[in-house]
């Protein structure tokens, strides 16, 4: 066993298997956009599904929202990100290349053998200057003065500028949520490695409003809630931790920030930030549309601008992780296997209905039992080539269960249940498989690889 995943292998399996293309290739690509294919979609649903499910389910002081991607441009005045959302730019006068100034050592500008920007004396980087990061766009047929909108960089600004409706309509009080899932834009300089850095991404974010004095424990609360979602699907312990922004780190708006970080094969990089965001936003949005955007308790006759928790992850970045998280290579009775060691509740497919052959009657009772499977979990049946391949391609994509029928099962209608990361096979009454199978899913589950490091 080896935990010495690489991103190249990540990428090779997540196109191999159907997980994630990368976007435009028959025309030759477009640099770090993808798409993702029939497992990936089914992952990454999986991966927002848990995160809602955390958000709406298992809590009762948070509701969804799912705001408009093109705002009103005076949004991005008032939060800022029209002055200043930006990255410092370099030009390189010798090879042409732009690059993230604050990035230079981790860059490499192209040369054999790889060196990083401003490395060689041939290098000539242009000073550093600001560059915006949002993605202008045209709103009706005529582009003229007024009709600039521009592609949001971020899911929270739909939250805040719907304080007032939420407020309205869900009878909340402080401490309550809105929380989001959806696409993000931003005009990377340099995006790379994977999914982890595009300029198209999905975003996973809750807004949390609180009395301005409970903002510290609220805030701590969060990071202990944000870092359980994670252990609590499987990535390990030791390759996750929390890390405090330095003062000269935090954004304007900002009097805490947190990431939390994972060790991604490119070394410990950010998963997600949670930010104490004061009462900076809903006061810029009040300047700035003239709404009062604050709560007044009735019983009490208090009116305040509540301050404004934020925990804000990626959905794509999360997925990756899980993935590198999941991947494992093992020698098994001396053959090779890739597997994806995957939280159960993550798993694209749950479960994998096998025939042994394909006579005798067994696809027949292999299509009853798939029938009976899949309107409980996401279920595949395949009947196609050798048992041992079929294993192997489900052990890819990380299938928790394998059920094999056999010539046994006509007899007495038990079929065999695999399991992906201990390889025991089990022999289970056909009618007692969708039951168990339901309550295997819904348990604790940590990652087999944390008992071999
Ligand atoms: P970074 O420092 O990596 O640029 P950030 O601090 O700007 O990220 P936030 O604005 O806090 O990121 O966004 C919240 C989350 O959205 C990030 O933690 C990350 O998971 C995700 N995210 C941000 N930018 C991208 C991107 N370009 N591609 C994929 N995910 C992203």
């Amino acid at each position: 066993m080896t935990d010495t995943v690489t991103m190249d292998k990540i990428v090779a399996l997540s196109k191999r298997r159907g997980f994630i293309f990368p976007s435009s290739e028959i025309y030759g690509g477009l640099g770090s956009t993808y798409d993702y294919g029939h497992y990936g979609v089914l992952l990454k649903t999986n991966v927002k599904n848990e995160w809602w499910r955390s958000m709406l389910q298992e809590r009762d002081d948070i509701v969804a929202l799912d705001s408009a991607i093109l705002q009103h441009p005076r949004v991005w005045e008032a939060s800022g990100h029209l002055a200043g959302f930006t990255d410092p730019l370099v030009d390189c006068r010798t090879c042409g290349q732009r690059f993230r100034a604050d990035h230079l050592d981790d860059l490499s500008c192209g040369r054999k053998p790889s060196k990083h920007p401003g490395e060689t004396p041939e290098c000539d980087l242009t000073p550093a200057r600001d560059f915006n990061l949002m993605f202008e766009t045209t709103v009706g047929p005529v582009k003229e003065s007024g009709s600039t909108a521009y592609l949001r960089p971020e899911t929270a600004q739909g939250i805040f500028i719907n304080f007032k409706n939420v407020l309205q309509f869900s009878r909340k009080k402080p401490p309550f949520g809105i929380a989001q899932i959806g696409k993000s834009f931003r005009n990377e300089i340099t995006p790379g490695n994977f999914i982890f850095r595009t300029r198209e991404f999905e975003q996973m974010e809750m807004e949390y409003f609180v009395p301005p004095a409970e903002a510290a424990k609220w805030f701590a609360h969060w990071l202990a809630e944000r870092e359980r979602w994670y252990i609590d699907l499987g990535i390990r312990p030791d390759h996750l931790r929390m890390r405090v922004h330095a003062d000269d780190e935090l954004s304007h708006y900002s009097s805490a920030t947190s990431d939390v970080e994972y060790l991604f094969p490119i070394g410990w990089s950010e998963l997600e930030g949670i930010a104490n965001r004061g009462a900076f936003d809903l006061t810029q949005h009040t300047e700035y549309s003239g709404e009062k955007l604050e709560y007044f308790d009735q019983a009490t006759g208090e009116r305040y601008v509540p301050h404004v928790i934020e925990p804000a992850a990626g959905a794509d970045r999360a997925t990756l992780a899980f993935l590198v998280d999941a991947y494992d290579e093992e020698e098994i009775d001396g053959e090779q296997r890739t597997v994806l060691k995957l939280h159960p509740r993550l798993a694209p497919v749950k479960v994998a209905v096998l025939p042994l052959v394909r006579k005798d009657g067994q696809p027949e009772l292999a299509r009853e039992v798939y029938a009976a499977l899949r309107g409980r979990m996401q279920t595949e049946y395949d009947e196609g080539g050798s048992i041992g391949r079929r294993y192997r391609r489900q052990d890819e994509i990380g299938t928790p269960y394998c059920v094999t029928i056999d010539h046994q099962s006509l007899e007495d209608r038990t079929v065999t249940v695999r399991d992906r990361d201990s390889l025991a096979q089990e022999r289970v009454a056909i009618d007692d498989l969708p039951a168990l199978l339901s309550e295997r899913l819904a348990a604790p589950w940590q990652s087999p690889k944390l008992a071999v490091a």
